[in-house]
């Protein structure tokens, strides 16, 4: 499917890139039997699948949803997160994967949540990083690739569900309002 919004990524960029994520975490976790990929929902689905058909490692899923809650959700920060995972933590080398890591509150939210399990080590692997919309210093170990500070949409990730399957990231312009920007999904 096309689109007429501006881009941002093809998706053969992307796909390079993703291969190259692979071989990094295959590389790093070749000695760890046990990764558990956690996917965050629904927005890295799609880099998520195209992610695990490139590891050259033995990988489980599972999966988390983050949802922001209380009065002008975004901006008032505060992440829920539903951790309903099937498998336990503990002694896992655990790997979340996220689709873009934006203000860093639903990420810091989760690194504390899932450190609850103690697992033997927890990473991140983020496609999109906006360093300059952080607000909590929380960093990813994997990077697809840094952006400037515009609302994308595409590749899974959407606005108001919409775009999630567009196979390109485009971006918003104009941009939506401020605080429909952490749609955490
Ligand atoms: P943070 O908590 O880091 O501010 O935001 C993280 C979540 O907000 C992401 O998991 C994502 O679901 C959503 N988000 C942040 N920026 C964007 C964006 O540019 N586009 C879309 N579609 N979602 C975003
Ligand atoms: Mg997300």
């Amino acid at each position: 499917m096309t689109s007429t919004l501006p881009r941002l990524l093809a998706a053969e960029e992307i796909r390079r890139r993703v291969g190259e994520l692979a071989s990094e975490i295959s590389r790093d976790y070749a000695d760890r039997p046990d990764v558990l990929l956690v996917g965050v929902l629904q927005g890295a689905s799609v880099f998520l699948a195209d992610l695990i058909r490139s590891l050259a490692i033995p990988v489980s899923l599972d999966f988390v949803r983050a949802s922001s809650y209380g009065p002008a959700a975004a901006s008032s920060g505060r992440v829920a997160i539903r951790a309903d995972l099937e498998t336990p933590l503990a002694g896992r080398d655990v790997l979340i994967v996220e689709d873009v890591v934006d203000t860093g509150r639903t990420l810091d939210r989760l690194l504390e949540r899932l450190a609850e399990g103690r697992p033997a080590s927890l990473n991140v692997c983020t496609l999109l990083d906006k360093p300059s919309r952080r607000v909590l210093p929380v960093r990813a170990r994997y990077v697809g690739f840094e952006i400037p500070d515009v609302f994308v949409v595409g590749y899974g990730m959407d606005y108001n569900e919409r775009y999630r399957q567009l196979p390109d990231v485009h971006y918003l312009d104009p941009p939506p309002p401020q605080d429909s920007w952490n749609t955490n999904d």
